[in-house]
């Protein structure tokens, strides 16, 4: 903390893989050796640059980017870009610094990165988007290649930036080996890349029900948050398997249908969000359901909650109440949505708590099949890409269970999941050597 001052996401990320993998670490003093704690917590190397673009008034605009190359000890740097008007560099460390244990976890040779700029989408035009991107990556273009560094989306990065900044990559790299994630279906994207971390989600969730005999979701009460490309995702699935989702949010408030959004509802948020770019609340006003403005959906009584949106949304008092309400089961698809304190509440009353670096690896691992096929110049069918995905959340909870069942039968998947990832990643930067 004295050598970062001022990054609390950041701190918060470290501590909580630090605190569960004591006991591991103590038990091999080669870790010890190789000073392996400092080695991984620090970036490899972080590039901060200017982007300057020009709005439709032909105002001259700045923002601030970064890209955060964390650890390539089992694959090249990997990691989406987030454009939000709250991106700090300790939010970036932080969340690259996730992605490397959620990349190891992913049984795919995937280092972790992660990038992005205090720049917001929101109430921007297309041709302002488009511009930034294209400023954005005149700088970025050189740091990333292929089988370096490939980035992907995040918050505010979805479809149409990746595209633009795929376009001026290329232009710039003079080469087409597919250095991004997430492109379209027409360049090299992959089926089911959209859906693959809401999907994920679910599938990591069913894995877990299942120790339980719970194998749909039928009779399930399920709280989702945000409305993005995670949340959008995850709702279809749980709709798919017969669940009842009751809430979704956005930055400014959640809804609370009670009678539960189903596929024809969910197409009008799928459309209000992607085409119209509009607010959750026009739901409320649609569907006359309750909004409540500035606040999160977690005290809305429910049996499974999915927080989806961003980090830090579920506090210890919305836990207390997720568990008085009945929920059995938190399954993460945005990253850290739990504080420290929210995370002990679920696993002092042994619920399922799934944290997101195991629960939302379907998408990176779904951009790790794009980046095999985009080798391979093939495109896998739909059905393949989602057994695979499948295959590898089954796989992930597996690693959970085996690194995290306590003596009296209950997983902290919490504890599985930083064990199995730091283990993974330690070894390979030990056989490799002092880099
Ligand atoms: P999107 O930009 O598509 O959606 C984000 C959603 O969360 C929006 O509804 C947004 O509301 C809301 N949101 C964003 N910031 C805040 C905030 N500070 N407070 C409340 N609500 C907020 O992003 P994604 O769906 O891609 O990402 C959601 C989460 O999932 C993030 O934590 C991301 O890191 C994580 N994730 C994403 C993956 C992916 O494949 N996309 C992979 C793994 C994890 P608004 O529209 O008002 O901004």
């Amino acid at each position: 903390k004295q050598r970062f001052p001022n990054e609390p996401e950041y701190h918060q990320a470290v501590e909580e893989v630090l605190l569960s993998i004591e006991d591991v670490y103590n038990a091999h003093p080669e870790f010890e050796a190789h000073n392996i704690i400092e080695r991984i917590c620090i970036p490899d190397r972080i590039f901060t640059f200017r982007v300057s673009w020009v709005d439709d008034k032909g105002k001259v605009r700045t923002n601030m980017a970064y890209r955060v190359q964390h650890n390539n000890a089992i694959g090249p740097y990997k990691g989406g870009m987030r454009f939000h008007a709250s991106v700090t560099l300790s939010i970036l460390k932080f969340l690259a610094f996730e992605q490397t244990f959620k990349n190891a976890l992913t049984t795919l040779p995937m280092g972790g990165a992660k990038g992005g700029s205090d720049f917001s989408t929101e109430g921007k035009s297309d041709g302002e988007i488009m511009r930034f991107c294209q400023a954005f990556m005149t700088e970025l273009w050189r740091h990333i290649g292929p089988e370096t560094d490939v980035p992907a989306g995040d918050i505010g990065v979805g479809a149409r930036e990746v595209a633009y900044m795929y376009g001026m990559y290329k232009k710039l790299a003079r080469e087409n080996t597919g250095t991004f994630t997430g492109k379209g279906l027409e360049f090299g994207g992959s089926l089911i890349r959209p859906e693959a971390t809401g999907y994920g989600n679910i599938y990591f969730l069913m894995n877990m029900l299942k120790r339980k005999g719970i194998t749909d979701l039928s009779g399930q009460t399920i709280a989702i948050s945000g409305s993005g490309n995670v949340a959008t995702y995850t709702a279809q699935k749980a709709l798919e398997l017969g669940g009842k989702v009751v809430t979704m949010s956005d930055s400014n408030g959640y809804i609370y249908d009670p009678d539960g959004i189903n596929k024809q509802k969910l197409d009008y948020i799928f459309e209000l969000k992607n085409i119209r770019r509009g607010r959750i609340k026009e739901y409320a006003e649609t569907y006359g359901c309750k909004y409540v403005a500035d606040d999160t959906p977690w005290k809305e009584p429910c049996t499974i909650a999915l927080p989806s949106a961003t980090q830090n949304e579920i506090n210890e008092e919305d836990a207390e109440a997720l568990v008085q309400n009945g929920c059995i089961a938190v399954s993460e698809g945005a990253n850290m949505p739990s504080t420290p304190e929210a995370i002990e509440v679920f696993l002092k009353n042994k619920i399922m708590y799934a944290p997101g670096k195991a629960a939302n690896a379907g998408g990176v691992s779904v951009s790790g099949l794009e980046m095999s096929q985009n080798s391979m110049k093939l495109s896998w069918p739909k059905e393949e890409v989602d057994q695979r995905l499948q295959h590898i959340m089954a796989s992930i909870h597996d690693a959970c269970v085996k690194y995290g069942t306590e003596p009296d039968g209950y997983v902290n998947y919490q504890k599985g999941a930083n064990i199995a990832g730091f283990m993974k990643v330690a070894r390979a930067m030990m056989a490799q050597g002092i880099l």
